[in-house]
This record gives C-alpha cells, sequence and structure tokens, in this order.
C-alpha cells in the first residue's frame, strides 16, 4: 500500500522518448502496478517471473521494457510465446503500437497459415517474432530459420498455455534458444509446473507478483446463485435481464451446451453468439469479431474456446455451471474487471455442486457471496 502512494510516471522509469510518445498517445497516463514493478527489472536485464491478474497490462510490462533494450539491428530480437493465434496477434499489434516510433517490426507465427510469407516477413528484418509455441517449434526443429536467435524470450500467458498442454513444445524450443538470453516468464496463476518450469528456463530471475495472496481481482464483484437444475435457462435470462450489462461471457461446460444455450439465449432476444473448438477457425474469427465490436453481445463459449480472447469492456461473466475446477474459475471470471473498470461474475449452481463451490471458495477467498434471483414479479417493475 506504502508503494502505490509515491505515484510513478511512466517518464520516472527512464523509457525511450519514442515509447514515451506512443504511451501517451495509447492514452495511459500511469503505469499500472505490474508494470511499474516489472519494468525496472527488465531493463535491468534480469530473469523476471511475472503474476499478476488478468487484465492489469502485463503486455506493456514485459514489450515497454524490451523495446527499450533493443538494439534494432534487423535481426530478431525479442520472441514472444502466447497460447492461442488471437493472443499472438493481439500481443503483436500492441508491440507494435508502442515500438512504432522507434520503427519497430513484428510478425506474427502460427499454425494454419503459411510458412513461406512468415518465413519471408521475418527475414526481411522483424524484430520482434510472436508465436504460437507449435508453428514456433516446427520452425526450430526444422531449421528453417538457422540464425534465429533471440536475446530476449517471453511467455505469456504461461498458466493457459500449460493447460492447453504445450508445456513440452515449450520446454524443447528453449533447447533451440541462446543460453545468454533474457527470459521472462509472466501468468495470471502459478500452478506448480509453471513453478518447475520456471525453474528450469529462467536464471536467478526476480519474482514480482501483484496478487497479494488474492487470486482474483478486487474489480469484479462476485456472487452465486442457488437454483434447482430444471431452472438454470429460466435464471439466467432472469439475471441477464435484471444486469445492466454490456458485454457478457457465459460460460458452459460442453460444445453442446454452448450450442443450445447460444440459441435459447438468442430466441431470448439477446444478441448472442456461441464458441468452441469443433467450430472452424473462420466462423470462430467471425464470432470474435462480432464480439469485439458489440454485433454480438453474449459470447457462449466452453473454457478453451475463451483462451486467449482478451476483450476489454466485458461487463458480466455468467457460469451457466460452476467449474469443476478453481483454475478454471479464476481465469472465466478474470475476462471481466480489465484495465481498472469494475465486473461481475455470476455463478449459477444447484445445492449438490456446493462442494464444488467450497474448493473455489478456499482457493478464491470469501469474496463470493450468496445472492437471489429476482423473481418474475421483481423483474415487471
Ligand atoms: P493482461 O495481460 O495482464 O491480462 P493486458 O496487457 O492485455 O492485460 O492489458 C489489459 C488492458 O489494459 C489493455 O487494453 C491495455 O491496453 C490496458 N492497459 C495496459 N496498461 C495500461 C496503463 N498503464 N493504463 C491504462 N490502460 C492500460
Ligand atoms: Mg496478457
Amino acid at each position: 500500500a506504502q508503494q502505490e502512494e509515491k505515484v510513478l510516471t511512466f517518464d520516472d522509469l527512464g523509457l525511450k522518448k519514442e515509447i514515451l510518445k506512443s504511451i501517451k498517445f495509447a492514452g495511459f497516463t500511469s503505469p499500472s502496478p505490474i508494470q511499474a514493478q516489472a519494468i525496472p527489472v527488465v531493463l535491468a536485464g534480469r530473469d523476471m517471473v511475472g503474476q499478476a491478474h488478468t487484465g492489469t497490462g502485463k503486455t506493456a510490462a514485459f514489450s515497454l521494457p524490451a523495446l527499450h533494450n533493443m538494439k534494432l539491428d534487423g535481426s530478431v530480437e525479442l520472441l514472444v510465446i502466447t497460447p492461442t493465434r488471437e493472443l499472438a496477434t493481439q500481443v503483436s499489434d500492441e508491440i507494435f503500437k508502442y515500438g512504432k516510433n522507434l520503427g519497430v517490426r513484428t510478425v506474427t507465427v502460427y499454425g494454419g497459415s503459411s510458412y513461406k510469407r512468415q518465413l519471408d516477413l521475418i527475414g526481411r528484418g522483424a524484430n520482434v517474432v510472436v508465436a504460437t509455441p507449435g508453428r514456433m517449434l516446427d520452425i526450430l526443429k526444422k531449421n528453417m530459420l538457422p540464425d534465429f536467435a533471440p536475446s530476449m524470450v517471453v511467455l505469456d500467458e504461461a498458466d493457459e498455455m500449460l493447460d492447453m498442454g504445450f508445456l513440452d513444445d515449450i520446454t524443447e524450443i528453449f533447447s533451440y534458444m541462446p543460453t545468454d538470453r533474457q527470459t521472462l516468464l509472466f501468468s495470471a496463476t502459478m500452478p506448480q509446473p509453471i513453478k518447475t518450469l520456471a525453474h528450469k528456463i529462467l536464471e536467478n530471475p526476480e519474482f514480482v507478483s501483484i496478487t497479494k495472496g488474492e487470486t482474483t481481482n478486487a474489480d469484479i464483484e462476485q456472487l452465486y446463485y442457488v437454483i434447482d437444475e430444471h431452472e438454470r435457462d429460466d435464471a439466467i435470462i432472469r439475471l441477464m435481464d435484471s444486469e445492466t450489462t454490456k458485454k457478457s461471457v457465459v460460460f458452459c461446460r460442453t460444445k453442446s451446451e454452448v450450442d443450445r444455450l447460444s440459441n435459447v439465449l438468442s430466441n431470448a432476444g439477446y444478441l448472442a453468439n456461441g464458441l468452441h473448438g469443433d467450430m472452424e477457425q473462420r466462423q470462430r474469427e467471425t464470432v470474435i469479431k462480432g464480439f469485439k465490436s458489440n454485433s454480438v453481445k453474449v459470447l457462449v463459449a466452453t473454457d478453451v474456446a475463451a483462451r486467449g480472447i482478451h476483450v476489454n469492456n466485458i461487463s458480466h461473466v455468467f457460469n451457466y455451471h460452476i467449474p469443476f475446477d478453481p483454475e478454471s474459475y479464476v481465469h472465466r471470471i478474470g475476462r471481466t474487471g480489465r484495465a481498472g473498470t469494475k465486473g461481475k461474475a455470476i455463478t449459477l449452481l444447484t445445492p449438490l455442486e456446493f462442494k464444488e463451490l467450497q474448493k473455489i471458495k478456499k482457493i478464491v477467498g470469501t469474496s463470493m457471496e450468496h445472492a437471489f434471483v429476482p423473481s418474475k414479479n421483481d423483474l415487471r417493475q
């Protein structure tokens, strides 16, 4: 709390004026807590593990000092590894934005798209590569980039990559990286396998954690409603009707539940669309685009499909079912309350699911409150 009192500015951090100009242009007035703590460590060349809630500005926390330290000699100096292609694009755009006044060139590398184009762009003087693990490893294994030796490697959203089964790929990618590199690892949560990975790939790292023992963001109001199994659809519609929502994400446990519920919500008059792993990439992209541009207001999704979708202005997260594991709860609700805005996380559960609730409460703390579904009469007023 003491540190938060002296207001630190981006100028205080000693970043290059070209970068400060971009920050101003982005409209950022002061560094977020993870940025204030991480930037000096990264500038000093240290390895670092950074833990902070979703939406607290981890991308700029590594991008800004990385850009500051670049020689910009026409080689790839920074490799960022992210869990999904959506996130790779998002991070690459953000680095481009901050590095524009330095003339920084970024390239994204991910599966399902031409190798040739990606390799050509890298060959033509990219300074930064933002990649998903599978395609990156493939390129390295096939020796398609013989001179690839980034001096800084960043693992972004490491816990999501773990959940998606990328741990082995990531470990192997590091066998191709220079040993005298600087390595950073960012994650919202720190499960044991991530700690073990950090121990393997980082050297004498500084640990920066902004979670203060809490796994979730204080800006997210968390409520749960106890209902009977057959009341789920009715309850979710009534809650949506009674809440002032901007954008919402409704989490389901299965793909078929996503399909069914997105239909139910559409029929109830909501601009709802489903998102799950069985959809084609093109279809997924259309839905995500619609969600970003507000033509879709309610995104009904599975946990896996929602990975890597970091959209601002999500006012509500609904758990149609309580998730099985607490980590997944933390991830789900982290979709709201981004960049200092307030959010609400609403969970439906039946008395049979009290066990899951206790498990989550134990990890998340006591901040989940019991509330009551508005009756039909309440809504008519
Ligand atoms: P995280 O990786 O921690 O989930 P992001 O890096 O995606 O979070 O940042 C979340 C949002 O906050 C983004 O829209 C970003 O532009 C914004 N943001 C980042 N840093 C600042 C800042 N210092 N001031 C205001 N907004 C910021
Ligand atoms: Mg992030």
